[in-house]
C-alpha cells in the first residue's frame, strides 16, 4: 500500500531556525525510568523511534547542575563534560535514521531534593517544594546566583551541542522549572527585576532563551517548553491570561514553541479522564501570537486528527510522546499506508510508573518497550520461526492475543482456543467500564493482525478440557487462561478469611459483577487491590443508582494511581458522585446486613449498613488446567506435546500490561537455546575513580 494522499501534509519538512525537521512528527520529551543509569538502553529506544519515522525524538528532562539533583528519580544528566559521551549514544542512534535529536534542559529549582548531591535548592523566594513532605526549603536565590544559574545553562548548551544535538531546549513546563517557578506569581514574591510584574517574571525565560541563542543559536535551534496553562484559574498561568502574555511578549525569540498544560498529570491525562487532542482549546491561540512553528500534544494517534490539527492551524508540528511509546513505528505506518497497523496508546499511563518507580519504562500495548537494548527487542522486526513447532493457545485474554500475534508474525501454525464468544478477556470486560473504553484497543490491535495471518485460527465459544488438549496434537501448550478474585477476602490486608465472606452471601466479585451478578444496594466496595478497578466500580455502581461505601486499608482511594498520575482526579470523581470513603480501614466481618470495618492505626470498630459488598482483594490463577496436565506426563508425551507453559495471570496475576508482556516474552524466547542467566543485558556501574 501506499500513503494516502490526504496525509501528505504531515510528511512536509519544517524548517526549524538553523534546522530542518524531516516531517511533523515530533517526538516530545518524556521520562523513561533509564537517564543517566542505563544510556545504552535509552539510546537504543529513541534510536527505534527514530528509525520508525519520527522528524525528532527528543530526551526526558536532563539535569543540567548538581542542585538540580532529582534523585531517586532518573532522568537525563549533564552536570559536567563527563555526561556527554552517554548523551551522544542517544544522538548518534536518531541521527542514523535522519532524525533531529532534541535535548531538554532543566533546572528543577525548588523541585530538585538535591538527595544525592546533597546540595541546597535553590528559588525564586525561600519556598517549600508544595509536591514534597520533605523537611527541608530552598533558598531565594540572590542576583549572583541569578548569574551562576544562567552560566549553568549556558554550559549546559554548549555541552548538548557537543553531544550532537539539534534542538536545545529551554524548559519552563509542568510547574518542574525555575524558569516556570519565576513566571508563577504564587511561587515569585521577589521585589527585584526578577519578580512582581509579569515583564519581570519572564525576565529570565527571556534570558535564557537569549543565552542559548547566543551560545548554540547558529548550528542548533532553540526551542521553549512552555505550559500555558494550569489549569487553576487566574492563581497560575493561564491561556486566557500570563499563560498567553508570556508568549506574546516572547514570541518570536526561540525557533521553535512546545506548549502544553500544567502539571505533569494535567499534561498528561488518561483515556479516562481526557480524550484525544484535548489539549486544543488551551493552545490554539498560540499560533496566532507567533510566526514561530508551534508543536503541541494531546495523546493523537489518529492520523485525520493530526491533520486537522494542522489543516485548521492550531499545531504545525504533532507532538506525542505516549503515542510514540506504544507504536515507535507510527509515522512509518501512516507513510506506508499502513494505518490500520498503528499500535494505539490505550491512554493508561502504564507507561509513567515506570518513572514513579524509578525503573525502565513498559508500556502495555507495546511490550518492546525498554527492551530495545537489554533484550533486543524490536516492535516491528520479529525473528523468524525456527522449526515447525505447532500451537495451542487456551484463552484469548492479552496474553493469549499477544502470543499469538507474534508466534503467528513468526511463522508458527497457531490455534487460539477462548471459552466465550467474546474475546479479548479482562480487556473486554473492564472496557465497558466508565471511561475505560479505549482499552479494548488492547483487544482489537491484536485481533486486527490476527485476522490478516493465514496461519492463525481464531476458536470462539469453545472451552477446552486437558483431554481435549491431548487429543488436539499441538506440539506446544501455551495456558493462557487468566485469573478470578477471591470471595474469602484474603489479600494484602487479611492473609486470613474476612468472616463472613465466601461464595454467595452478598459477596460478589469483579467477575461475579461481568457475569451480571445482580447487586443490592446500598453497597460497599471492599478495596484491598488499590489500583484503578475498586475506584472504576464504585463509580459504575454509582451511576447504576446505588448507595455506595468505598472502604479500603489504604490511606486515599485507588492508592496506587498515584504512579499513573490519576489519583487525585479519581478521588475527585469519586467524591463528586456523593460515594462515601472510608479510609485506613479494613473490613473483617459481613453478616449479610452490616460490614464491620478496623481503623488501620487504633484497631477502633464501626459498622456500616450493607446488603451486599464487592470485594477486590486478590486473585486465585486458573491453573487447573496447568495442575492436571502436569499429572498426566505419559499421556503428554504419547501426544507429542513437548511443553506446556502458562502466562500471563494464570501464572501470577497482575496487569494487562504484564499479561501482554508474558504473551510477547513466551512467543520471542520458547526456543532460545540458552541466555546469560539474568535474561536481558545490564548496565553495570564503572568502577572507575573519576
Ligand atoms: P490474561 O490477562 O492472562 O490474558 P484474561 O483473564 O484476560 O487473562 O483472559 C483469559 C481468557 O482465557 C478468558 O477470556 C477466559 O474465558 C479464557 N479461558 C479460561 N479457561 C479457558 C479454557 N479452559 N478454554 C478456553 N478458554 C479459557
Ligand atoms: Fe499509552 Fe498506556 Fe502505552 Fe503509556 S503505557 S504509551 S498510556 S498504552
Amino acid at each position: 500500500m501506499s500513503r494516502n494522499p490526504r496525509y501528505d501534509v504531515l510528511f512536509e519538512p519544517i524548517q526549524i531556525g538553523p534546522v530542518v525537521a524531516k516531517n511533523r512528527f515530533f517526538q516530545v520529551p518524556h521520562c523513561n525510568g533509564m537517564g543517566y543509569m542505563r544510556p545504552r538502553a535509552h539510546a537504543a529506544m529513541r534510536g527505534v523511534k527514530a528509525e520508525g519515522g519520527w522528524g525528532v525524538v527528543s530526551t526526558e528532562e536532563v539535569e543540567i547542575h548538581a542542585s538540580s539533583d532529582i534523585s531517586p528519580s532518573v532522568e537525563g544528566r549533564l552536570w559536567d563534560d563527563r555526561d556527554i559521551p552517554a548523551l551522544a549514544l542517544m544522538t548518534d542512534a536518531v541521527h542514523k535514521h535522519g532524525a533531529l535529536a532534541a535535548i531538554e534542559l532543566v533546572h528543577a529549582g525548588m523541585n530538585a531534593a538535591n538527595l544525592y548531591s546533597r546540595e541546597v535548592s535553590i528559588a525564586p523566594s525561600h519556598l517549600v517544594n508544595p509536591g514534597s513532605h520533605a523537611p527541608a526549603q530552598a533558598r531565594a536565590m540572590s542576583k549572583r546566583d541569578i548569574r551562576s544559574y544562567r552560566q549553568w545553562h549556558r554550559d549546559a548548551a554548549l555541552r548538548a551541542r557537543r553531544a550532537g544535538f539539534d534542538i536545545i531546549y529551554v524548559y519552563a513546563g509542568h510547574g518542574l522549572s525555575l524558569a516556570m517557578h519565576f513566571l508563577q506569581s504564587r511561587h515569585n514574591g521577589r521585589t527585584d527585576e526578577y519578580g512582581g510584574s509579569l515583564v519581570n517574571r519572564a525576565r529570565l525565560l527571556r534570558e535564557l532563551i537569549e543565552d542559548t541563542k547566543d551560545a548554540v543559536g547558529t548550528e542548533c535551534a532553540v526551542a521553549v517548553r512552555m505550559a500555558v496553562d494550569e489549569l487553576r484559574g487566574a492563581d497560575g498561568l493561564c491561556a486566557a491570561g500570563e499563560g498567553r502574555e508570556v508568549i506574546e511578549m516572547l514570541g518570536e525569540l526561540p525557533d521553535l514553541w512546545d506548549v502544553n498544560l500544567s502539571d505533569w498529570s494535567n499534561d498528561s491525562r488518561t483515556s479516562r479522564f481526557a480524550a484525544e487532542g484535548f489539549q486544543e482549546e488551551f493552545v490554539c491561540f498560540v499560533k496566532q501570537v507567533t510566526t514561530k512553528p508551534v508543536v503541541g500534544v494531546g495523546r493523537f494517534t489518529s492520523p485525520d486528527s493530526m491533520v486537522s490539527q494542522i489543516r485548521r492551524g492550531v499545531l504545525d508540528l504533532i507532538g506525542a510522546a505516549r503515542p510514540s511509546i506504544a507504536d515507535p513505528f507510527l509515522p512509518n505506518k501512516i507513510d506506508a499506508g499502513d494505518v490500520d497497523d498503528i499500535r494505539e496508546c490505550i491512554g493508561c499511563n502504564v507507561c509513567v510508573t515506570g518513572d514513579y518507580t524509578m525503573t525502565p519504562i513498559r508500556c502495555t500495548q507495546n511490550p518492546t518497550m525498554g527492551e530495545e537494548w537489554r533484550k533486543g527487542w524490536h516492535p516491528e522486526n520479529i525473528p523468524p520461526r525456527s522449526g515447525d513447532d505447532t500451537f495451542l493457545i487456551v484463552g484469548a485474554g492479552p496474553a493469549g492475543l499477544e502470543c499469538a500475534r507474534l508466534l503467528g508474525r513468526r511463522g508458527y501454525s497457531v490455534h487460539i482456543t477462548e471459552a466465550r464468544e467474546e474475546l479479548g478477556g479482562r480487556v473486554t470486560l473492564e472496557s465497558r467500564l466508565p471511561g475505560l473504553t479505549a482499552w479494548s484497543r488492547v483487544r482489537d490491535y491484536r485481533l486486527n493482525q490476527l485476522n490478516k495471518m493465514q496461519n492463525v485460527e481464531i476458536l470462539r465459544g469453545s472451552r477446552v478440557s486437558a483431554g481435549e488438549i491431548l487429543e488436539f496434537g499441538a506440539k506446544r501448550v501455551v495456558l493462557a487462561t487468566g485469573a478470578r478474585w477471591r470471595h474469602d477476602g484474603i489479600g494484602r490486608a487479611n492473609s486470613r478469611a474476612i468472616k463472613g465472606f465466601g461464595v454467595g452471601r452478598g459477596v460478589i466479585t469483579p467477575d461475579d459483577l461481568f457475569e451480571g451478578v445482580s447487586v443490592a444496594g446500598p453497597v460497599v466496595v471492599f478495596d484491598d487491590d488499590h489500583y484503578y478497578l475498586g475506584g472504576v466500580l464504585a463509580e459504575k455502581l454509582r451511576n447504576d443508582g446505588h448507595e455506595v461505601i468505598l472502604i479500603t486499608p489504604a490511606e486515599r482511594v485507588s492508592a496506587w494511581t498515584v504512579n499513573t498520575l490519576e489519583q487525585y482526579s479519581i478521588q475527585k470523581r469519586v467524591l463528586e458522585l456523593g460515594i462515601e470513603v472510608l479510609l485506613n480501614r479494613n473490613v473483617i466481618e459481613f453478616d449479610g446486613a452490616r460490614v464491620v470495618a478496623e481503623c488501620t492505626f487504633t484497631g477502633r470498630q464501626s459498622a456500616v449498613t450493607a446488603s451486599s459488598v464487592v470485594t477486590l482483594t486478590a486473585r486465585q490463577p486458573n491453573e487447573a488446567l496447568a495442575l492436571e496436565l502436569a499429572g498426566q506426563s505419559n499421556a503428554m508425551s504419547a501426544a507429542g506435546i513437548a511443553s506446556v507453559t502458562s502466562i500471563g495471570d494464570c501464572w501470577a496475576p497482575s496487569t494487562i500490561a504484564a499479561a501482554v508482556y508474558a504473551g510477547h516474552r513466551h512467543a520471542r524466547e520458547f526456543d532460545l537455546l540458552s541466555d546469560n542467566g539474568v535474561g536481558f543485558r545490564r548496565e553495570l556501574t564503572a568502577l572507575d575513580d573519576v
